[in-house]
């Protein structure tokens, strides 16, 4: 369902080019939960990135379903974006927006009319438990209230995908399970296909039942989240389980 091939991207920085995604291969089913782990500077978040085309690769494509997201036309993409939702470590919320107000954000960039962005902010804080904060505003939430809201706001156009940047890990690790247990929920119910960026091998073994090991731009390893806990292929794997233990 989501297929990357050869993915390359390098930022030029004072010393030249940086090479940090080096050529990346990823093929995930549709409705899975997938988990990718890799250490700080491994280049996780530049990998999703382009995943929901917020970067443009150097090399190399991703599809998602149907639809090529690199190599395309400005317009296609602004299309295609709205079915990827993406969620992230620091929410990535307005503070001057109520709670309302935040979901209701890609409706409004969306076009739709009052009536209709009041249904689906009802229903999308419905699906996250937090009708009763909609006049909130972003002070007055928790850390995982916010994640909720961050949720809701990205499944907000009915998106095929959701992309997690590290999303639960500001979070203490209870309100990191009930987090989890939502996008489990999510993607029982809607059929979702997500994608867990994490440093937190917890979080995969609780939630995926496949995944990859991103070190240094690569995908070192890929397979079941069993099995690589069992018989860890690569240095950082190995680190993360001797970690985890
Ligand atoms: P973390 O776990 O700390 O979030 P990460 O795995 O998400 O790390 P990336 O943010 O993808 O890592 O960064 C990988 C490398 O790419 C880093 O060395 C970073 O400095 C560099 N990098 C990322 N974005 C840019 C950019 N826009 N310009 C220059 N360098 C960048
Ligand atoms: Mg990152």
């Amino acid at each position: 369902f989501i297929i990357v091939e050869d993915l390359h991207k390098s930022f030029r920085n004072a010393d030249g080019d940086v090479e940090v995604l080096k050529g990346i291969n990823l093929k995930l089913d549709r409705g899975d939960i997938f988990g990718v782990v890799g250490f700080s500077g491994a280049g996780k978040s530049t990998l999703i990135r382009c995943l929901n085309g917020l970067e443009t690769p150097d090399r190399g494509s991703v599809r998602i379903g149907e639809n090529e997201i690199t190599n395309t036309s400005k317009k296609a993409l602004n299309h295609y974006r709205k079915k990827i939702g993406m969620i992230f470590q620091n929410f990535n919320l307005f503070d001057s927006r109520t709670v309302f107000g935040n979901v209701a954000y890609p409706l409004e960039i969306a076009g739709y009319d009052k009536k209709k962005i009041r249904n689906r902010v009802e229903e999308l804080l419905e699906l996250v438990e937090l009708s009763q904060k909609v006049n909130c505003h972003m002070g007055q939430l928790s850390g995982g209230q916010k994640q909720r809201v961050g949720i809701a706001r990205a499944l907000a156009n009915h998106p095929q995908v959701l992309l997690s940047d590290e999303a639960t890990s500001a979070l203490d690790p209870q309100t990191t399970l009930s987090v989890l247990d939502l996008l489990k929920d999510i993607n029982r119910k809607l059929g979702l296909t997500i994608i867990l960026i994490t440093h937190e091998l917890d979080v995969i073994k609780y939630s995926c039942k496949n995944m990859a090991v991103l070190e240094n731009g690569i995908i070192v390893e890929r397979g079941s989240v069993r099995e690589i806990f069992q018989n860890p292929g690569s240095d950082t794997a190995r680190l993360f389980v001797k970690i985890n233990a």
